[in-house]
């Protein structure tokens, strides 16, 4: 017998007929033997109902009142799955966020969760009933309702589960697992049967938007075993995994990328020290999160070129901040591009297998794609390239690093 946590997405209980087949599936778990524990999130395209209300009558609510008119949705949901499980025989009860005592700091709208008292989920399940429990929400110590921003009930359930010890925590949502990459872009991309929490950091980051980040740091942290699957089809999903040994024998393991990305260099600035922080400081003084630098070496005048990434959002402001900088420095010009990608190959296999940066490389230059931009960690090497080359590039690493799906599945 195990105690499961089971989250289901808001697709999962978008409608009465998916509630059942949510009641259907928990039932089948119980009727096993297990102990199950299931948070909710709001039906979908809930949380956006209530937050287009909200602005119908405030551009900017009071974010105390947004959070309790945005925590609704999960509270409908909670209830009409109890109802459904209690129809199928199965004893169930709903609690919401502040009914658990799920305490969080006060930052209304994006608020992080503290404590978690167990103690009436336990007595519940010991009795035989499942507990359904609002996702996405929690009390602060003045008994305010807060939300941890969007996509957080993912990280209600993977909290729910570190408290609890729980045996597993099952994410279910509209995909059936982790990619290698996303099947928009590769249709050959293979589901991964595991995959180890760096490597997903790497790939929920870079874009595989799968989980809320949080809760993979959070599952990382307090290492609860975290499992990701379809609540629409059978299938074992992608176990989220500890042990590296236990991942395929790959040299990577996916390939993640990033459309959101813009560049920014400044040519001809003097080569000392300093330079280096003049330039970025303003930047992140304006709050704006730089990615990959590069710098050149100085040639016979003293000067050297800057190069570093930002997200697209935040280029138009950086450009105009750099060209200030620029000025000040005495830089000979200011260049910008904001149609270019980031690819990056993800995997832990890379610390054991010498050679990938220059097979990626090969590849690349082998489609006629000119890499822009290097960085590397220890388990991930990032190129910039030009927009129009993401599709060819992704597909082609895709297939240079043998992570196409046979053609017999
Ligand atoms: N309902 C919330 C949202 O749409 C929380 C969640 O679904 O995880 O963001
Ligand atoms: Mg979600």
């Amino acid at each position: 017998m195990a105690l499961i946590v089971q989250k289901y997405g808001g697709t999962s209980v978008g409608s009465i007929e998916r509630i059942h087949a949510v009641a259907d599936r928990v039932k089948r778990w119980v009727d096993q033997g297990h102990q199950i524990v299931v948070v909710l999130s709001a039906m979908s395209g809930e949380t956006d109902r209530l937050l287009g209300l909200a602005k119908q009558i405030q551009e900017r609510p009071e974010p105390r009142e947004l959070d309790v008119l945005l925590s609704t949705g999960e509270q409908v949901t909670i209830a009409l799955l109890s109802m459904a499980l209690a129809a199928t025989g199965c004893p169930a009860r709903s609690y919401t966020g502040g009914q658990v005592h799920i305490l969080t700091d006060s930052a209304h709208n994006k608020a992080r969760i503290r404590d978690i008292d167990a103690a009436r989920v336990r007595a519940d399940l010991d009795a035989g009933r499942v507990v359904v429990i609002a996702g996405f929400q929690g009390i602060d110590e003045q008994g305010d309702i807060t939300t941890l921003g969007r996509g957080g009930s993912d990280t209600s359930a993977v909290a729910i589960a570190a408290a609890l010890k729980a045996d597993e925590c099952q994410i279910y949502t509209d995909v059936d697992g982790v990619y290698t990459t996303d099947p928009r872009v590769e249709p050959k991309a293979r589901k991964l049967a595991r995959i180890t929490f760096e490597e997903m950091l790497e790939m929920a980051s870079l874009g595989s938007k799968v989980l809320q980040i949080r809760s993979v740091e959070f599952a990382g942290k307090y290492r609860v075993p975290l499992r990701v699957l379809s609540s629409f089809d059978e299938g074992e999903g992608t176990l989220i995994t500890f042990e590296e040994d236990a991942v395929e024998d790959a040299k990577i393991s996916g390939i993640a990328f990033s459309r959101d990305e813009a560049k920014l260099t400044v040519l001809g600035v003097p080569d000392q020290p300093g330079v280096a922080h003049q330039i970025l400081g303003p930047i992140a003084d304006a709050n704006i999160e730089v990615d990959m630098i590069i710098q050149n070496i100085a040639d016979q005048a003293a000067t050297t070129d800057f190069t570093f990434t930002v997200h697209r959002n935040d280029y138009a402001r950086a450009l105009e901040i750099l060209q200030t900088t620029a000025h000040a420095l005495g830089a000979r010009q200011v260049l910008g591009d904001a149609r270019i990608v980031k690819i990056s190959l993800v995997g832990v296999g890379m610390r054991s297998h010498a050679g990938i940066a220059s097979q990626m490389f090969a590849s690349l230059a082998k489609e006629g794609i000119n890499i822009r931009m290097i960085s590397t960690s220890e388990i991930k090497i990032s190129v910039v390239v030009d927009e129009k080359y993401l599709e060819l590039g992704v597909r082609t690493l895709h297939d240079a690093f043998g992570l196409d799906r046979d053609g017999s599945d």
